[in-house]
């Protein structure tokens, strides 16, 4: 079995999912008493969020490879960053610690593609709807096209996320927030959508929704364990 190394905590919350599904899919797969080989770099992050909040994007590059570095050094054979947002420093971390990054928007791709679908919705923090490291690498590599919502929604679906979400508060209220944001999505025609951060899974379930959804956190859990398997 391979070790991977995860780069975590932001936030904990979805890190935790990961460390479980993860062990889950090694358990499912070799069966008995086995469990994942797994290193894990949790960072504070509330230091991250403040970094991202004020754009230090090179700070932040920095801080992820010094992380990566330092699973590579304890014994990782390949990486996996434990958000969609923060794979805006992913190609660099591969450079930078020689260590294959596991993508999670690769994985999310490999399921829509096996679903043929080639237009989804994509919730997830402002960063990760707007920035071209995530939608664009979903239409330049995997020809996806990709619908996000009006900046109204995107403001509420990012601070949903951050204000909530991250610090573990599940609302009724937002989860109805989700539910209309993307039933506003499907005007576009959309064939499912992508919960393309890694909190949204424990706010939003495939039986809340009547549109196919694309759990980026799961998708990412299912190829990480498929890699550490070989
Ligand atoms: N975990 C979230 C994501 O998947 C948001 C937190 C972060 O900014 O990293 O994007």
């Amino acid at each position: 079995m391979k070790t991977v190394g995860l780069i975590g905590g932001m936030s904990w919350e979805s890190t935790a999912e990961y460390y479980k599904k993860i062990n889950e899919g090694i358990r499912n797969g070799l069966g008995g008493l086995h469990s994942g080989k797994i290193l894990m770099y949790s960072f504070d992050f509330e230091e991250i969020e403040a970094l991202q909040h004020k754009q230090e994007w090179d700070k932040l590059t920095e801080i992820l490879t010094e992380a990566g570095k330092k699973l590579k050094a304890g014994g990782a054979d390949f990486l996996a960053i434990c958000t969609n947002t923060m794979h805006k420093m992913a190609d660099e971390v591969e450079k930078e610690t020689g260590l294959k990054v596991l993508h999670i928007a690769d994985a999310v791709a490999k399921k829509i593609i096996q679903k043929n679908k080639t237009i989804v919705g994509l919730l997830g923090t402002d960063f990760t709807m707007t920035q071209d490291f995530y939608t664009g690498r979903l239409k330049k590599k995997h020809n996806i096209d990709i619908v996000i919502p009006n900046e109204a929604d995107r403001k509420i679906v990012h601070r949903i996320i951050y204000d909530e979400l991250c610090c573990g508060i599940i609302k009724r209220e937002s989860k109805l927030e989700f539910i209309r944001i993307i039933n506003n999505l499907k005007e576009s025609e959309i064939e499912g959508v992508i919960l393309g951060c890694t909190e949204i899974p424990l706010l939003l379930e495939q039986k809340d929704l009547d549109i196919r959804i694309f759990d980026s956190m799961q998708l990412h859990a299912d190829e990480i364990v498929r890699e550490m398997l070989g």
